[in-house]
C-alpha cells in the first residue's frame, strides 16, 4: 500500500495493490503480483481503519495489482466502510474491460458500481505510449460518476519516486516502455546500491 501518491488517479490518493491476476499480459511490469500466493494479508476493518487514519489531503484510493477484480467482495466491503467514514473517490484499474464487467460476475459489478473511474482492458506493450493513469493506447478511463471532470490533455501523470529507510520506491505507470529495467541499470552504473521496490501500475 502507499498512503500518498499524486500519478495514480486525480488528486492525492492511496494506493492498494492486490496480489493475484489470472490474466498474462505480454510486457507486464508487474510479475510479482501475478500469482495469487504472497502479499499481506490484511483484515477489511483493518485496511479501511489505516486508511480512514490517513490525513484529509488523501481524498482517494486506488485500487491496483495484480487484478482488483479477482477479490472483488474484500474491496466493495472495503468501500463500504471508508465511505461510512469519509466521502472516498475510488478508482480501480482491471485487465477486464467495463464491458465484461457488466456484463459478468454479480460480485464484480457490485464493486464497478462503487468505483468512480475505472481504467480498463489489459497492458499492450506495441500501443504503448505517454498517457494519463494508463500504459498502452487501447485502455481507456471510464469516469463513472461525476465527481471527477475529465483533464483537457491526456498525457502521462509522471513518475513518483521516494527513498523511505534506505529503499528507493518509485510508483507511477511509466511514459516509456522498458523503464523499469533501464531504471535499475542506471543506479547500478551510478554505483547506487539501494534496494529498490517498485509502486508501480503497468496500465
Ligand atoms: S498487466 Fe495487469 S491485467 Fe495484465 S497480467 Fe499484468 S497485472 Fe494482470
Amino acid at each position: 500500500m502507499a498512503e500518498s501518491t499524486t500519478v495514480l488517479g486525480p488528486g492525492v490518493r492511496a494506493v492498494v495493490w492486490v496480489q493475484g491476476c489470472p490474466l498474462r499480459c505480454t510486457g507486464c511490469l508487474a510479475p510479482e503480483g501475478l500469482p495469487f500466493e504472497g502479499g499481506e494479508t490484511w483484515p477489511v476493518a483493518a485496511l479501511a481503519a489505516r486508511l480512514n487514519a490517513l490525513p484529509a489531503e488523501v481524498t482517494g484510493v486506488t485500487f491496483s495489482g495484480g487484478e482488483p477484480m479477482a477479490q472483488p467482495a474484500a474491496l466493495a466491503a472495503l468501500v463500504d466502510r471508508l465511505r461510512a467514514s469519509r466521502d472516498w473517490s475510488v478508482m480501480s484499474y482491471s485487465g477486464f474491460t467495463l464491458e465484461a464487467l457488466r456484463h459478468g460476475d454479480p460480485a464484480r459489478r457490485d464493486l464497478l458500481d462503487r468505483l468512480d473511474i475505472l481504467v480498463d482492458g489489459p497492458y499492450l506493450p506495441d500501443r504503448h505510449g505517454a498517457l494519463l493513469w494508463r500504459g498502452s493506447d487501447n485502455q481507456r478511463v471510464h469516469y463513472l460518476t461525476d465527481r471527477h471532470t475529465p483533464p483537457a490533455q491526456d498525457r502521462s501523470a509522471g513518475l513518483q519516486f521516494d527513498v523511505q529507510d534506505g529503499t528507493v520506491h518509485w510508483s507511477g505507470v511509466p511514459p516509456v516502455p522498458g523503464f523499469r529495467a533501464s531504471f535499475e541499470r542506471a543506479l547500478r552504473q551510478e554505483g547506487i546500491d539501494l534496494p529498490i521496490s517498485r509502486r508501480t501500475d503497468v496500465r
